[in-house]
């Protein structure tokens, strides 16, 4: 009601200032007219947005699903070096070639959740499977010494 007020107001600058009754329903009427067409716009705008982000989505979707792969943690056998976000090569198994060193070391790392004292970390510490490895036995994670395993499962406290 207030912004009806207003725009009576600013309408009745232009003219001669009408009787106080006539302006009210004049300028109801041609707020409520131009509330039609702000809506109409407003919808207009929407939709045209809606729509872009619709196809910007599908065909960034598109590109996505053909030219990405999953992302994940590796290790280098041999460097026991560490890479968190490694792209893996689409249509290859492991071993993954390095890209630093061009040889064929990369396992894929398994997540660690447990902390020392039993509690549950944020960041996992990623460990080497012992048969990827070319080590017997189970394989023990370096830092709380629990058992870890392929597709490690994560913390469950009890
Ligand atoms: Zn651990």
């Amino acid at each position: 009601m207030a912004s009806h007020g207003k725009g009576s107001l600013l309408k009745g600058i232009d003219g001669s200032q009408p009787a106080a009754g006539a302006a009210k329903s004049a300028g109801a009427k041609g707020s409520s007219a131009e509330r039609k067409n702000k809506i109409v716009a407003i919808v207009c705008v929407v939709l045209l947005l809606a729509l872009s982000v619709f196809i910007v989505t599908s065909f960034l979707g598109g590109e996505t699903a053909a030219s990405t792969s999953e992302v994940r943690a590796v290790i280098d056998s041999e460097s026991g070096e560490l890479i968190e976000k490694f792209r893996l090569p689409e249509g290859k198994s492991f071993p993954y070639v390095n890209p630093k060193t061009g040889r064929n070391t990369l396992y894929l790392a398994e997540p660690c959740f447990w902390a020392k004292d039993g509690t549950i970390k944020v960041h996992p510490t990623w460990v080497l499977l012992n048969e990827f490895a070319g080590k017997s036995g189970p394989t023990i994670c370096p830092d709380c010494g629990k058992p870890v395993k392929s597709h490690n499962p994560y913390p469950v406290i009890r």
